[in-house]
């Protein structure tokens, strides 16, 4: 007899800008890969968790794609206004699945350990609900203005975490009768679980499995994450194409006006191609052609930021990180200066990667040689990548 099956749902439908920065954050990148895809791997690893959904905001779709880019994952569901309506429209999604137990997770709480949801779990046979909660350990004062008016007793006081696990059931149960109560406004499920008058309890926590929230606990998660990466290794990268009749060429993505085109099976982007060599040789995973040969027809036209984006999945999928891209694109024509922020800026965009780990450089080569002769570019590159001790 098999045992209960277990869903998760992942709340990731907040605009999360407290931490500081242009996107939400558990779309922001922690050592190579974003809060939310290390908090759904989390569980899609786990060997309990039959399945996962993840709840996004209505305007982040692209967000989402670009974050699990490599993750084999069910469309993810649309939230709400609030975390509640999120969640339900969470639990709602489970419907033709229905799961004995559900697993309801916070996206930025990257860090849990397989132990706290085996546990979360493991108490869903005995009871409707279960937590990880953490004592307090600071005294607890409550306050009028900034005037103290007591102090609580802390022994019998719980900071809650999540994942938070409940019969699937009664959680939806419980979701729909609060959904109907106007006046009910509740800040997590175990909440709306006891107004509805489940039984829940509380497992060991962890401060590891933290809620970030501020700019500080992004850079402290940054710096934890990467001194567990001390395998430094650097690749590097070299390609040429020559130039045939047309009207511009393809640059780090970015189209230059020129009065030749690069001449190539793909878009021709030589300097792509370069760090894309340059990624995969730091991880020693061959070059570009043996992942896509230019004899099949599929990469015909292709964009180039379908093969640097595969690098840099190979190096997600070691647990690695790029640290630094340089690129030196080397030819007397067309002028590349002032476009040199832009193809920087386009490499970034497609690394997951702050602009500032992304260098690219032009120059000439005096007229001398091939490129001096205006036949064609030539590039090269190297790339930094961390990774973990195997
Ligand atoms: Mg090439």
């Amino acid at each position: 007899m098999s045992g209960p099956t277990t869903a998760a749902v992942i709340v990731a439908a907040g605009a999360g800008l407290r931490v500081g920065g242009e996107l939400p954050k558990q779309y922001q990148m922690l050592a190579g890969q974003s809060v939310l895809a290390r908090s759904i791997k989390a569980f899609a690893d786990h060997p309990g968790i039959a399945h996962v959904q993840v709840v996004i905001g209505a305007d982040h779709s692209q967000l989402y794609d670009a974050a699990t880019n490599g993750l084999d994952l069910p469309a993810a569901v649309i939230g709400g206004e609030t975390r509640q309506a999120s969640v339900k429209a969470g639990l709602e999604a489970l419907a033709s699945l229905a799961p004995d137990y559900v697993l309801i997770h916070d996206a930025a709480r990257p860090f849990v350990s397989p132990d706290i949801i085996s546990h979360v779990i493991a108490n869903l046979d005995r009871h409707d609900g279960a937590l990880p909660a953490l004592p307090l350990v600071d005294t607890i004062k409550r306050a009028n203005g900034s005037v103290i008016t007591e102090t609580v007793d802390r022994k019998a006081l719980y900071a809650a975490q999540t994942p938070q696990g409940f019969h699937y059931g009664k959680i939806c149960g419980a979701h729909d009768a609060a959904s109907n109560d106007s006046d009910a406004e509740f800040t997590d499920d175990a909440s709306i679980a006891e107004w509805a008058g489940l039984s829940v309890v509380l497992v060991a926590g962890a401060a590891q499995n933290r809620k970030l929230t501020t700019a500080d606990d992004m850079t402290q998660a940054e710096q934890m994450l990467t001194n567990t990466l001390p395998d430094i290794r650097v690749g590097h990268g070299y390609d040429v194409h020559a130039f045939e009749a047309g009207d511009h060429v393809i640059l780090c993505g970015v189209k230059i006006p020129h009065d030749a085109k690069l001449k190539g099976h793909s878009d021709a982007d030589v300097a792509m191609h370069t760090l894309t060599d340059a990624i995969l040789g730091a991880i020693s995973e061959g070059d570009i052609g043996a992942h896509f040969p230019p004899s099949d027809d599929q990469w015909k036209a292709a964009d180039s930021a379908i093969f640097l984006r595969e690098a840099a999945r190979l190096v997600a999928e070691r647990g690695g990180l790029i640290a630094h891209c340089d690129l030196t694109i080397i030819c007397e024509a067309p002028k590349l200066r002032p476009h040199v922020d832009a193809m920087r800026q386009s490499l970034a965009d497609i690394l997951g990667l702050p602009a500032g780990r992304v260098s690219v450089k032009a120059t000439t080569s005096e007229k001398l040689g091939f490129t001096g002769r205006r036949e064609g570019i030539a590039a090269t590159a190297t790339a930094t990548v961390r990774l973990p001790i195997e």
